[in-house]
């Protein structure tokens, strides 16, 4: 273990602050969890937690003394939040959790005074690691061989730590996806034997889980090692897997191409991918299966998966109370991930003035994963998109209009020159937008309401 950086100078020092005051008060205080195991790989922690033997109580009057901003957020499970202009630092006494009667949360929490005591409640080895101020780390669990060796496994007898909180079978399946570890064998049968439990767990817990499933860089690898799990929220992962596509633009199965699409989604540049745009990747295909028709050659086809997929998606993020606007987005880019316009400025503009732009730029990124994960004369969809895309960047960059509410007119024109109130302004507006389009029409007033008298002498509305 000698070749792991020198870590006491990684602490930052408002939480080195924290550790020394509650230290120099007479109590055992350390950084532990997800913070300590992002300090082994190298990783910049995005929040620390600080475990101690000193009560909630002892902690308030140590912050209180010292001038320390607090909130006692949770004393039934012993946080204290030390609040600093840097950042907030969780403290919580060293515990173990009383008994778990509803697989969700412990009925009670029993203070400790040791690490060794407190270490049992963790999930992982790997989160399951303390290091004190000085640098030092005390890993009674492993947990740094587990860091080399890459493996997620649970602190003590995998069923008994899942049958307590079946939220960690989640948990594992997503540090599998943001670390790239592999999940040890008995601790990967057991989350299997207890996915079912999940079921109990709240949709917000799980979405959130999910949503760090997707968006992490390791994503295909976990889904394709924890499909069996995840097919207890998603049951069509489990029906996508192994079926084949028997079509020329296809040369693997569809929860295959699936992980390969998600695996084409960009990472940002905190290494995550976009959550809107890894969760559509998710589903865009989940709806093959029920889609698909084989032809007298032998020729699969999937007519209309786009809108069962979108059906898919919207039932299982309700289901797992995800924010409408969130929703909306995920089932808007499932549907017309397969939608490719004829490469006719007309069409193209059209279609941008549809949607929102945000959800074009990110249906862009979707598309050419999609292609991506196609067989190579599937592969040569790409030459389409990108004629297409260069149109929209075109329209845009000529700073052509793309909402009525953008025209160089407005229904006080209109009516000033005679249209009546009410519905029809909206009518004939749309009906100038679709002139404008035609290029039957510029952007400007003169040339809108010229449009517009005609409009009116066809009486076409
Ligand atoms: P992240 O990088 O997502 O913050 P983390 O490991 O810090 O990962 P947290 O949810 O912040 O995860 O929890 C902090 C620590 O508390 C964990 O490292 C783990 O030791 C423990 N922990 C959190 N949730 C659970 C759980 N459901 N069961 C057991 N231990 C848990
Ligand atoms: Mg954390």
């Amino acid at each position: 273990m000698n070749d792991y950086p020198k870590t006491a100078e990684r602490i930052p020092d408002y939480v080195r602050r924290i550790l020394t005051l509650i230290e120099s008060s007479g109590h055992q205080a350390y950084v532990a969890g997800g913070a300590v195991r992002d300090i082994v790989l190298g990783r910049v922690p995005h929040d620390y937690d600080i475990a101690t033997s000193a009560r909630p109580e002892d902690t308030i009057r140590i912050f209180k003394e010292a001038g320390v901003y607090y909130y006692d957020n949770a004393a039934k499970h012993g946080t204290v939040t030390a609040v600093t202009e840097e950042g907030d630092v969780e403290v919580t006494t060293f515990r173990v959790d009383g008994s778990y009667s509803d697989m969700r949360r412990p009925d009670e929490v029993i203070f400790k005074t040791t690490i060794e005591e407190d270490v049992k409640r963790r999930d992982f080895t790997v989160n399951a690691m303390y290091m004190d101020r000085g640098g030092q780390i005390h890993d009674p669990e492993g947990g740094q061989a587990d860091c080399a060796d890459k493996l997620i496994r649970t602190v003590g007898n995998p069923d008994r730590r899942f049958e307590e909180d079946a939220l960690r079978v989640l948990r594992g399946i997503r540090f599998c996806s943001v670390l790239g570890f592999d999940i040890e064998p008995d601790t990967l049968k057991a989350m299997e034997t207890h996915a079912g439990e999940l079921k109990m767990i709240s949709g917000e817990r799980i979405a959130s889980e999910l949503t760090g499933i997707v968006t992490g860089r390791y994503a295909p690898k976990a889904i394709r090692t924890g499909w069996k799990i995840l097919s207890v929220i998603i049951p069509e992962i489990a029906i996508c897997r192994g079926f084949e596509q028997r079509s020329k633009y296809h040369d693997r199965d569809v929860l295959e191409h699936t992980l390969d699409v998600l695996d084409e989604i960009p990472l940002g540049e905190d290494g995550k991918r976009d959550p809107e745009l890894a969760m559509a990747a998710l589903f865009h295909d989940l709806g093959k299966p029920a889609c698909f028709k084989l032809d007298a050659n032998g020729t699969g086809h999937m007519k209309g998966h786009p809108a069962v997929s979108k059906e898919i998606a919207e039932r299982v993020l309700n289901e797992l109370k995800f924010p409408k606007q969130f929703i909306t987005d995920v089932c808007l880019l499932v549907k017309l991930h397969d939608t490719y316009m004829a490469p006719d400025k007309k069409e193209v503009h059209r279609f941008m003035s549809s949607f929102p732009e945000a959800i074009l730029e990110k249906l862009k990124y979707l598309q050419r994963a999609d292609i991506l994960a196609h067989s190579p004369l599937g592969r040569t969809r790409l030459a389409r998109l990108e004629e297409l895309n260069k149109i929209s960047e075109e329209l845009r960059a000529s700073g052509a209009v793309f909402a009525v509410k953008d025209l160089a007119v407005n229904g006080k024109d209109l009516i000033e020159i005679g249209v009546k109130e009410g519905p029809e302004i909206g009518l004939v507006l749309s009906q100038i937008f679709d002139s404008y389009i035609d290029g039957k029409c510029v952007n400007t007033k003169a040339s809108m309401l010229e449009e517009a008298q005609k409009i009116l002498l066809t009486k076409s509305i």
